[in-house]
């Protein structure tokens, strides 16, 4: 049973992420995503809100497990029995970054392989950071993320919330 581990910061998840994760649940037995505690970023939602965001978007994955931690990589990957890493590579400029980092992750631990995804074409322009920096600005990002993530997104940059009550999954 090979199990592949996602990692990343997901400020917030968007759909290029679950594309990634849909993806990699059809080609591994089992996916962990893990939720990065402190990226070296600026974050707009706190760890458990990134947590609850990413299960919300993937509820429908049987294999798939989302958790935060902090620490290397590597070592998180070892502690969930996860052999390989899945990135996703939209441009070459992600791919200058993913190498060196998995050329730093097979340094700390050679077992341990990285998997790279290409982005679906629709989602070659999409990240998380212009998603939140649009958004602030007012512009309409409903076709870039889940509809509970727009959501989340409104309550953060004007208050205001489509649904009446807090949503379920976003209940500590
Ligand atoms: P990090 O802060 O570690 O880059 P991100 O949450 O920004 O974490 O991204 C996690 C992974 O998802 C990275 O491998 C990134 O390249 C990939 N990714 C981000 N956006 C997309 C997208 N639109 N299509 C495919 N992969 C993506």
């Amino acid at each position: 049973m090979t199990t592949a581990l996602y990692p990343g910061s997901f400020d917030p998840p968007t759909n290029g992420h679950v594309d990634i994760v849909t993806r990699a649940a059809a080609v591994f037995d089992k996916v962990v995503v893990g939720v990065y505690d402190t990226p070296a970023k600026t974050l707009l939602f706190n760890t458990s809100e990134r947590v609850a965001l990413m299960r919300e978007a993937i509820k429908d994955l049987p294999n798939v497990k989302v958790m935060s931690f902090s620490g290397l990589t590597v070592d998180f990957a070892r502690e969930v029995g996860a052999k390989v890493l899945v990135r996703g590579l939209r441009a070459l400029s992600d791919f200058e970054m993913e190498l060196q980092m998995a050329s730093m992750n097979r340094n700390l631990d050679p077992n341990i392989e990285v998997v790279c995804l290409m982005t679906s074409p629709q989602y070659t322009f999409l990240s998380a950071s212009l998603t939140k920096e649009i958004r602030k600005l007012g512009g309409d990002v409903r076709n870039l993320v889940p509809t509970h993530i727009a959501d989340a997104l409104d309550r953060k940059f004007d208050g205001r919330d489509n649904s009446d009550t807090i949503p379920r999954f976003l209940e500590t």
